[in-house]
Order: C-alpha cells, then sequence, then structure tokens
C-alpha cells in the first residue's frame, strides 16, 4: 500500500494516470533539479510529452487533438505535478495550452485550423501576455495600446512575467484598442491579438526569480510590433470578456497540479521520516512529526474531492455552479499545497536546505499558485460576494 492508495480520485482515468507517469519515470527529481539549477527550458520532456499525445488532449481530434476531457488535462497536469517535476513540469505544458480554448471558443475557422494542430504538436509555442508592471490583480488596467495603422495593428507596451517568453513563439496580447466611455465598464475596448515574440520590435528579458527556473518568466516589451488583422482573436473590444470565458478551466489545471505537488511533498516527508534516526529512533515515531504529515494528508484529500466536484460540474454538467467550485478548488489546492510542502520542510529538518534532497524547490514553487494566475485573496473576495452574499470590495 502506498499514499497514494488513500486518495480516492486516484481511481479515476487510471489509465491515463499510469501513462503518464510512465513517461514521467524518464525525468526524474534530479533532472529537474538539474534544468532548475541550469534554467534551462526541458526541451526532450516538452517534445516526449507532445509526441505522445498528451499535450494535444484537449484540442478537438479535427485540429490534431486527442479530444479530451478537462478531467482528462486535470489527471494529466496532477500526475505530473506529482511526478517530482512540479511546477517547472507543469508549466512546460500548461503554458503553451493557456490560448487554446480562446482560440477554440472565439477564433475564425482559419485560425483554429492554423494554430491549434501546430499547438497540440508542439510545434508551436503560444505564451501568456495579461499582466503588466502597473495592472496584475486588476487587468483593466492595462497601459498596452494596440493602434490601426490603415493596414495592420501596431503594439506598443510592456507586459511582465510572461511565462515562457524566451522559448515561446507567440504571445496572446491583451492591449487596449479604446477607452471605455464614462459610464461603460473598463473591460470593454480591451483586444485579444497573437503576436510573434520573433519580430525585430520585440525585446525579452527574463527576469531572475527564486524559483521554477527551468521556465523563464519574462518582461516583453513591444514597440510599434505588427499585428496584421488576421490575427485578431474574437470581437476587437471584446478581449477581456473572451479570456475571462477560459478562466474557470485554468483554475481547475492550477488547482490539480498544486494537489500533484502536495502528494509529492507527502511522500517524500513520510519515507523522510522513516528513514530518518534521530534519539536512537524513527522521527516517525514521534507525534510531532506525525501530525503534520496527517493534517497535509486530510487538507490533500479534502481539497482533492473539491477539485474533482468542480471537474464534474464542469465536463458533465457546465452549471452555474463552475464559478464557485472552480474557485474553491484552486484556492483549497494551492492553500494544501503550501501547507503541506512547507510541513515536510520540517520534517527534512536542515536537509530541507540540500538541493540534494529536492523538497526546497517543490517549497518555493508551492507559493506562486497562491498568487498567480490569480491570487487568493481574489478567491475570497469571490466567495464574499457571491456566494456570501457580501458587497463588492474592490
Ligand atoms: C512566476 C510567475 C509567472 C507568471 N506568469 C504569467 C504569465 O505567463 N502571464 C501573465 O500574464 N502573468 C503571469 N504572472 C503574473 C501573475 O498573474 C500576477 O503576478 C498576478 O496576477 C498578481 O499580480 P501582481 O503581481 O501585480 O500583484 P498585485 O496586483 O500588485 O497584488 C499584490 C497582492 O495584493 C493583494 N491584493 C490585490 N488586490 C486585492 C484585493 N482587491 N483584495 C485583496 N487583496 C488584494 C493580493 O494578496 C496580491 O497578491 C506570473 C507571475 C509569476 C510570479
Amino acid at each position: 500500500m502506498s499514499i497514494d492508495d488513500h486518495f480516492p480520485h486516484l481511481a479515476r482515468d487510471a489509465d491515463l494516470r499510469r501513462a503518464v507517469r510512465n513517461l514521467c519515470k524518464k525525468y526524474d527529481v534530479a533532472y529537474w533539479d538539474q534544468q532548475d539549477a541550469d534554467q534551462e527550458f526541458p526541451e526532450d520532456f516538452f517534445r516526449d510529452f507532445a509526441d505522445s499525445g498528451f499535450l494535444g488532449t484537449l484540442i478537438p481530434e479535427e485540429y490534431g487533438g486527442g479530444g479530451g476531457s478537462t478531467s482528462d488535462m486535470v489527471a494529466i497536469l496532477e500526475e505530473v505535478g506529482a511526478s517530482g517535476g512540479g511546477l517547472n513540469a507543469c508549466s512546460t505544458i500548461h503554458t503553451p495550452l493557456l490560448c487554446a480554448p480562446t482560440i477554440l471558443e472565439f477564433g475564425t475557422e482559419k485560425q483554429r485550423a492554423e494554430w491549434l494542430p501546430k499547438i497540440a504538436a508542439g510545434n508551436l509555442y503560444t505564451t501568456f501576455g495579461v499582466t503588466e508592471p502597473d495592472a496584475g490583480t486588476d487587468t483593466t488596467r492595462i497601459a498596452m495600446k494596440a493602434v490601426d495603422d490603415g493596414n495592420s495593428w501596431r503594439i506598443t507596451g510592456t507586459k511582465v512575467w510572461n511565462t515562457g517568453a524566451l522559448r515561446g513563439d507567440k504571445v496572446l496580447l491583451l492591449a487596449r484598442t479604446s477607452e471605455p466611455g464614462p459610464t461603460e465598464r473598463r473591460g470593454l475596448g480591451i483586444t485579444l491579438f497573437l503576436a510573434d515574440l520573433h519580430a525585430e520590435s520585440v525585446e525579452i528579458r527574463p527576469i531572475p526569480k527564486i524559483g521554477r527556473n527551468a521556465v523563464a518568466s519574462c518582461e516583453v516589451f513591444f514597440e510599434g510590433t505588427k499585428v496584421a488583422y488576421e490575427d485578431v482573436i474574437g470581437e476587437v473590444g471584446q478581449g477581456f470578456y473572451h479570456l475571462m470565458h477560459s478562466l474557470n478551466s485554468e483554475r481547475l489545471f492550477v488547482a490539480a497540479e498544486t494537489i500533484g505537488l502536495g502528494r509529492w511533498a507527502l511522500a517524500a516527508a513520510t519515507q523522510y521520516s522513516l528513514d530518518r534516526v534521530v534519539f536512537g529512533r524513527q522521527i516517525g515515531k514521534n507525534q510531532g512529526v506525525q501530525h503534520p504529515l496527517a493534517k497535509s494528508y486530510l487538507d490533500l484529500l479534502a481539497a482533492a474531492e473539491v477539485l474533482y466536484r468542480a471537474v464534474d460540474e464542469y465536463d458533465i454538467k457546465g452549471g452555474a455552479a463552475i464559478g464557485a467550485l472552480a474557485n474553491a478548488a484552486k484556492y483549497l489546492c494551492s492553500e494544501a499545497a503550501v501547507s503541506s510542502t512547507d510541513a515536510a520542510m520540517q520534517v527534512f529538518g536542515g536537509y530541507s536546505f540540500a538541493r540534494e534532497y529536492h523538497i526546497g524547490r517543490q517549497w518555493i514553487e508551492s507559493r506562486l499558485p497562491r498568487v498567480a494566475p490569480v491570487n487568493n485573496q481574489m478567491i475570497l473576495n469571490f466567495i464574499a460576494e457571491r456566494t456570501l452574499g457580501l458587497p463588492k470590495s474592490y
């Protein structure tokens, strides 16, 4: 029996999970430690993942994908997170998929036919360019402007934290094309573009980060960058609302990745508590060591149950409850991952600081989903307002 046998949700999509685990076995913790230390994009993992068909899971078969469900993708990302690859591995594959739902839903048939098969095959690496230096949580404050010069759009402005830009081919950019009227919503007048990251007018500078370093996150400067009319996605002026459409599935993906991360930390710490002898006995014999691990298990168990409830709501019912459930799942899973990696750090004692034990890398990574792609305070705001009926606070 392993700890995994005590997570009932792992019986879902069992064959798929097994296949992902088999692929991930080739890329062990030492591999991810090296990629992270060298700040090297994991090309071989990414290629393997794409060639195995996992990357295109959610893209319909007619566009070269696997035609799978959200449940499939969530299971895949959870297993990648649990493999020891953590968020380095998850972000590698999650990033190019971020724009696929938007293209699928709002793109033209020509755009879908041109881009989705390439994304599914791993031949077009797309990134997500929303955040700016002065517009993080409040996306509608973006300063990036797109101007129609009569032949095409010209984009000027700066994106920050653009994950994968160094490796990327194209970026899904959110830019303002008009100002909303005084009584209109601030989300109006924002448009989505698929812009070329290789253009001469684009400068990319990686941000030195404290973790998840196999995938660079970058400042990206656009100076009058040309984007063809045919590379606008959806309706001009409606981009912010188009993007909102894909947020629930993204929350579920992040939730799954963090459950995976937490499972890895719990298993590693439990094993270490059996191996490590202090005062002549295993440290795992102490209740002070056992209880935080038991609590991690319970936190992950409860969070995973909410996640898969949300997945079913999304896939089967597609119902009105999905907003609250997807937010709840993202909050509970990411918080469970933070507490599980933190408890694991204590179990590893001084060795938690040795790279050799890998827990420190996962501990740092576990902090990231608390703030990105949406911070957990905004989720509490959502629950306070939409579930509890309290006044909007921002
Ligand atoms: C490693 C990494 C990778 C990323 N990758 C991408 C990417 O690929 N593409 C992209 O577009 N962005 C990316 N991001 C950006 C990320 O989405 C933003 O950092 C996030 O949206 C928060 O924005 P901010 O950092 O400007 O925080 P701010 O908006 O400055 O907020 C700071 C803190 O204030 C609090 N806060 C703010 N408003 C409220 C409120 N109303 N109520 C309560 N609390 C509040 C929250 O605790 C929040 O964490 C990435 C970030 C990181 C760190």
